[in-house]
């Protein structure tokens, strides 16, 4: 009993040090990095593929696919166009900062503007490894239900932006937009929120010019 925080408290801060240390390689080459987040199910993967399909004649695009076992997600970003790797976390539930820093060495930095990255689908683990992202971004949906803030607070606390998608089928749930945004702000006050559909595009423009926002202020200081 009296081991175990010590012993996780290592664990956290050591990646902690090595999410600093993916960050200064990022800054280095400058290299515009965000992490997407969801729990499974939530879209990510048609998300960033229509969010890199934007973006793509106006930044030289990489990504980086966590995956439990397979490479699904990455082979749809390669057929997308956009240099990608697969990071396999043999069975983890999340990426840490290590697996980064072992999948920075296979992506062209020099030759990249914005790198995105997709974590493993998963609500909880992922907030407690930072991976040195520039942005963190939350992608919620409306069939997993407003309640999410409320059961999953750790994973609002600590994003740049949360993402509804799947508007397309708030006519089909009894989805309560007030109290899904009473819950974000309270754990996280003044959070960008770009509810859309990544199916139909609808909000989708509000998404892409807050992020191309982000990334020429970084890009061009
Ligand atoms: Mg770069
Ligand atoms: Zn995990």
């Amino acid at each position: 009993m009296t081991t175990t925080v010590p012993v996780v408290e290592n664990i956290l801060g050591a990646n902690e040090r090595l999410a600093q240390t993916n960050r200064a390689r990022l800054d280095e080459t400058r290299t515009f990095t965000v992490n997407f987040m969801a729990s499974p199910g939530a879209g990510k993967t048609s998300l960033i593929l229509r969010t890199v399909a934007a973006l793509k004649d106006r930044y030289r695009l990489a990504g980086v696919d966590g995956d439990v076992a397979t490479t699904i997600d990455a082979d749809r970003m390669a057929a997308a166009g956009i240099p990608a790797v697969q990071i396999n976390t043999g069975g983890s539930c999340h990426l840490d900062a290590v697996m980064l820093q072992g999948a920075l060495p296979q992506i062209a930095l020099e030759d990249t503007d914005v790198l995105v990255i997709e974590n493993v689908g998963n609500l909880i683990c992922p907030a407690n490894f930072p991976l040195g992202a520039h942005l963190n971004i939350l992608i919620a949906s409306v069939p997993e239900g407003a309640d999410k803030p409320y059961k999953y607070p750790n994973m609002y606390r600590g994003v740049q932006a949360v993402i509804l998608n799947k508007t397309d089928l708030l006519p089909y749930f009894d989805f309560d937009m007030d109290y899904f945004r009473r819950g974000v702000e309270a754990l996280n006050p003044g959070l960008a929120f770009f509810p859309l559909s990544a199916k139909t595009g609808e909000g989708f423009d509000a998404w892409l010019s807050w992020l191309t926002s982000q990334a020429d202020a970084y890009l061009t200081p």
